[in-house]
């Protein structure tokens, strides 16, 4: 199906909204995946050339991020450094370098954990640099099929269905003996597959319990939906009896964060717009999230537009991470169990990078008397989850999670908190395949489980 605006050719085809072959990029018209109400976002030319030579031009190559580069302090290697990275991009925009294989290897090797930008004294926005040279570089990436666990991601409720039917049948154990998971190409996805407990979050609507004190909506994430139900329902729980009505809406859609750092603009400007128009209209005080990556990417929607042109997106709302709203509250101290319990905290790059992100989590696990909650010793460097990094880069991704692993085996906790699911994911794989006895959670289940609610 084609048509015309404005004397631009436009095609859609069936079973979601492709790129027209031969099209620019910008020319691309994205359905969003909401099925009401059908949005469709046209994504305008953006000069992604200007964009990033403006803000490369911001780095002063002084080099104070090299050290704060896990990929860098690994290779010593200045094109796998965000100095380099950023010369990379630079050069391709100016037209000084071409497109090569070598030159795509150097940027999908960064994990995007914007490490770099936290230590950065000229400010340089790397992560907005980073998704601009990713979508210069993949102008026809609408066009491309997603990866495989983007695609089982986009419908997180089915995958779930089906997940739990392949483990509760014995197929998993059947396919891993036959070594089928290997032979399809998903044999890497596989391992990160642990046993998923029954879907705890069944209703769209939690009223508060006792006087309503506010109203919240609840961003569950794909990924959170399919491996982090207890999680979820700890966090309904703990709003609900401190007197919040919860609304977990189930037309709610990906961050768009995988799409965003793939460089698939468009696709990721829907999702933007339909999740804006799903929280917006629930009449909330507050949007909470428990996966930090997600959380950084929603709150980042109101910059979207300096990548994908269009109106600035808005949010009615403040969007706010779980532990830092729970944190905030009035809580009836009479009701949190104290314990002499030690617990060993993750914190994820996306956590630094959202603002009082850490403080948060200290702040509601210090709510729990006796709570000895430490930081992971050299929680600096990203663990290797990165999105979907952890299985598009499996060998650094796997020597950064080694690290994180040689750590823990150091530190022998019983318990490891973290805020991201990417991060609990790659960590519980890590952690079963080195056979250590640690458990990670979220922190919000630490606190429920101390709690009378
Ligand atoms: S985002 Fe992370 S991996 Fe990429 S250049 Fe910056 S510090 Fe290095
Ligand atoms: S710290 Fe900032 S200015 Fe210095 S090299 Fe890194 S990105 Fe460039």
């Amino acid at each position: 199906m084609g048509f015309k605006i404005q004397g631009k050719r436009y095609k859609i085809q069936g079973g979601g909204v492709q790129g027209s072959p031969g099209l620019p990029h910008h020319h691309t018209l994205y359905l969003s995946p909401c099925i009401f109400p059908l949005l469709f976002v046209p994504c305008p030319p953006m000069n992604l050339k200007a964009l990033i030579i403006d803000e490369a031009d911001h780095c002063v190559k002084c080099g104070l991020c090299l050290p704060r580069c896990p990929t860098y302090v690994k290779n010593r290697n200045e094109a796998d450094s965000p100095r380099g990275r950023i010369a990379l991009m630079q050069g391709l925009a100016q037209g000084h370098l071409a497109d090569s294989p070598a030159l795509r290897r150097h940027l999908d090797g960064c994990l995007g954990c914007r490490a770099c930008e936290a230590a950065c004294p000229s400010t340089v926005a790397y992560g907005r640099l980073l998704d601009a040279g990713r979508a210069l570089l993949d102008a026809d990436v609408a066009a491309q099929a997603p990866r495989p666990e983007t695609r089982l991601l986009m419908r997180p409720r089915q995958t779930r269905r089906w997940l739990r039917l392949y483990q509760l049948s014995g197929l998993q154990r059947l396919a891993r003996t036959l070594g089928l998971p290997g032979r399809l190409g998903m044999g890497r996805q596989e391992r990160y597959l642990t046993p998923l407990p029954p879907r705890r979050l069944k209703r769209s609507f939690y009223p508060a319990r006792g006087r309503e004190r506010g109203r919240v909506a609840l961003f569950t994430g794909c990924a959170g939906w399919i491996f982090e139900q207890p999680p979820l329902a700890a966090a309904v729980r703990l709003l609900t009896s401190l007197g919040f009505a919860v609304h977990v809406p189930p037309d709610q859609q990906c961050c768009g964060a995988l799409h965003l750092h793939r460089g698939d603009l468009g696709r990721a400007r829907a999702l933007a717009e339909a999740n804006g128009r799903c929280f917006n209209s629930l009449g909330v005080d507050a949007v909470v999230y428990l996966a930090s990556g997600c959380g950084l990417t929603l709150g980042e929607y109101t910059e979207l537009h300096r990548l994908t042109g269009g109106a600035p997106l808005a949010w009615r709302a403040p969007v706010e991470e779980i532990c830092g709203f729970l944190a905030r509250q009035d809580w009836p101290e009479a009701r949190i169990r104290p314990t002499e319990a030690s617990v060993l905290l993750h914190e994820p790059c996306s956590l630094k990078q959202i603002r009082n992100g850490c403080k948060g989590v200290q702040a509601l696990l210090a709510k729990v008397p006796g709570l000895h909650a430490q930081a992971l010793a050299n929680n600096g460097p990203c663990c290797g989850a990165a999105g979907d990094y952890m299985f598009r880069e499996p060998a650094m991704a796997d020597a950064l999670l080694a690290d994180q692993i040689a750590r823990l085996r150091e530190a022998a906790p019983t318990t490891l908190l973290t805020t991201n699911t990417g991060c609990a994911l790659h960590l519980r794989r890590g952690i079963r395949e080195a056979g250590l006895a640690v458990t990670v959670r979220h922190p919000v289940e630490v606190v429920k489980i101390r709690t009378e609610c």
